[in-house]
């Protein structure tokens, strides 16, 4: 947060009583969401209630020892994230303090209370070009030049959206800290790389379109069966053990996003440890640099309380909107939306409101969905497009999707991915269940792939889908009576069903061909599937018995595609050993 940098005190209080992260404080004159700066030690907390003369401040950080007649400072601010080069490559806490530089400060790696820090380096210098020149005139986010902000993004500098805008009058190229200026217009508005912007406010848009564009991910079961679209939203449920971990540095490595934000508001401190080392260890696989040089993390640490958790989803959202605004496509990971969900409703019990569903508060549904609002598709107020794409995890306890937060959350996504402990527990990944699953972005992303990748692969998908239904059904009947006791053209579906299992909707994260797999080749696959089964039916009807027909030596090769870096070659090779070796068989 940009307290550091920020703030004059506008009016002081008094604690009046403390409950946990909730603190009540008189006579302080304050506004709905200002930054407050609680107790001697002077804690960041935000306005949450405002009833008479007394103030409702959730604290961000832990309040033990914070103690009543202690003084309240109002910034008269509302909480607001530092937006600037440097960014990327920043890992945060859940009020955007850089978790390095807390350190430094405190020389431990347990953060300390009451400590400032501005989001991004105020002193670092950056070189910056120009995009614009004396004379040309500039509206709000327009972009006036670039900074080379990692060895992968280039940032672009732009005229804040609260600006007017006018002629420049000034400009040059050079080093500079984001606080100096770098263009200055006619109306004595000055530009400098860094801008503020308050996070419950979503940063102006032209107009929100309706995504056409998948978020490729490289993975054959979301991108063939459940696609996430640009600036698209998408659930996942994460129970223990499931291959969520995975899962998520799959799509932060190989999704065609430019800028990854990663938000987590774990429960446990090391939960997010892990991520935080997790992290900086990846490679972006597109151009070898750290995954980080594109990516910011904001990491609920430990000893932070519950409310955090709200902060570290509203500085991500918020950090998001800025990289849309340079035109890039950005994918941010929250996880978990339970476990910000849950402080809600810890919050609001301290605040004695009337609980909802399981305790949640009434607004539960309206918060999750304001969060998720905030992604999409945008044409930008500078004309460029651009889109945040939303991920929630959510964390059902007990698996048990029923529960308020997955059902308030599924009524909101249009993706969502579910992740199965079983699937899992048979070495099935990745373990996203295909009966349950679901993408609402399918018909609308189809054109996409019908000119991009074949003008067939709508149907090929439906006919993929209907297998695996058809399969699911026959199962019921295969636990009572046996395989056997099908009649043929049923078990051979079920044979079918097993190439689309394993050889499609499995893929190892950890071969480094299968990892990731282009549209083209999730394609190919499939379309080899589909020959196989109407060559094998063909056979069937003609009389051949169906052991025989799955016994051809060509079809095990089905299961060896994933891997084949040239997989063009191999597929028409089995393709047609496939329909010879069938074919011999009447
Ligand atoms: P979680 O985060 O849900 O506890 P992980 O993501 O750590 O689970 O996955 C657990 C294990 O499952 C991993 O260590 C790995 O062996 C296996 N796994 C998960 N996803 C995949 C995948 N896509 N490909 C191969 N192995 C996987």
């Amino acid at each position: 947060m940009s307290q550091a940098t920020a703030t004059e005190i506008t009016d002081t209080g008094v604690i009046q009583s403390v409950s946990g992260p909730v603190v009540t404080a008189r006579d302080l004159d304050a506004r709905m969401n200002d930054v407050v700066y609680v107790g001697e030690e002077g804690l960041m907390g935000e306005v949450i209630e405002i009833e008479g003369n007394v103030t409702t401040v959730q604290v961000y950080e832990e309040t033990s020892g914070v103690a009543p007649g202690e003084p309240v400072e109002s910034t008269g601010e509302p909480l607001s994230v530092d937006l600037g080069p440097g960014v990327l490559d920043a890992i945060y806490d859940g009020v955007q303090r850089p978790l390095d530089v807390l350190e430094d400060k405190m020389d431990s790696a347990f953060l300390d209370r009451g400590v400032d820090a501005p989001g991004i380096d105020l002193e670092e210098l950056w070189e910056f070009e120009p995009e614009v020149e004396e004379g040309d005139v500039v509206e709000a986010g327009d972009v006036v030049g670039i900074v080379e902000e990692t060895v992968t993004i280039d940032h672009k500098v732009m005229v804040p959206p609260d600006y007017e805008g006018g002629e420049v009058v000034a400009v040059e190229a050079g080093e500079f800290t984001v606080t100096d200026t770098v263009v200055e217009l006619d109306n004595g508005e000055e530009i400098t790389m860094r801008q503020e912007w308050p996070v419950r406010e979503a940063r102006p848009s032209e107009e929100k379109q309706t995504p056409r564009t998948p978020l490729v991910s490289g993975q054959r079961v979301l991108d063939g069966l459940f696609p996430l679209a640009k600036g698209g939203t998408a659930a996942i449920p994460g129970p223990f053990g499931s291959g969520k971990t995975v899962t998520q540095h799959q799509l932060a490595k190989w999704a065609d996003a430019d800028i990854v934000i990663y938000v987590g508001c774990g429960e446990r401190g090391n939960e997010m440890t892990e991520v935080i080392e997790d992290f900086p260890e990846l490679e972006d696989p597109k151009t070898g640099n750290p995954l980080m040089a594109r990516t910011s993390l904001i990491a609920n640490t430990s000893n932070m309380p519950v409310a955090a958790r709200e902060s570290c989803i509203y500085t991500g959202i918020t950090i998001a909107e800025f990289y849309r605004d340079m035109g890039y496509d950005v994918a941010l990971m929250a996880d978990s939306t339970s476990r910000w969900a849950e402080a809600m409703r810890e919050i609001s019990s301290r605040l004695e409101e009337m609980p909802g569903e399981e305790g949640y508060p009434a607004y539960l549904a309206a918060r999750l969905a304001q969060f998720y609002e905030r992604a999409g598709y945008f044409e930008n107020i500078n004309g460029t497009e651009g889109s945040v794409s939303a991920i929630g995890a959510v964390s059902p306890p007990g698996g048990d999707f029923s529960e308020p937060v997955t059902q308030n959350t599924l009524r909101i996504v249009k993706t969502f991915w579910a992740l199965d402990a079983d699937l899992a527990e048979r070495r099935h990944f990745p373990s996203i269940n295909w009966n349950e699953s679901y993408s609402l972005y399918r018909e609308q992303l189809d054109p996409w792939f019908e000119d991009n990748v074949d003008e067939e692969w709508p149907e090929k998908r439906q006919w993929a889908i209907d297998v695996l239904d058809e399969e699911a059904e026959l199962q019921e009947i295969v636990q009572l009576v046996g395989k056997d006791a099908l009649p043929e053209d049923q078990q051979l579906t079920l044979e079918i069903a097993r190439y689309l299992r394993e050889a499609y909707l499995q893929q190892n994260a950890f071969h480094p061909v299968d990892t990731f797999c282009p549209p083209e080749k999730t394609f190919s696959m499939l379309t080899t599937i589909k020959t196989f089964n109407d060559e094998a039916f063909s056979a069937l009807e003609a009389g051949v018995p169906v052991d025989e027909i799955i016994d051809i030596d060509a079809a095990p090769r089905i299961n060896r595609i994933n891997v084949q870096e040239d997989y063009e070659e191999y597929v028409e090779e089995l393709k047609a050993d496939i329909k010879e070796q069938l074919r011999a068989l009447y």
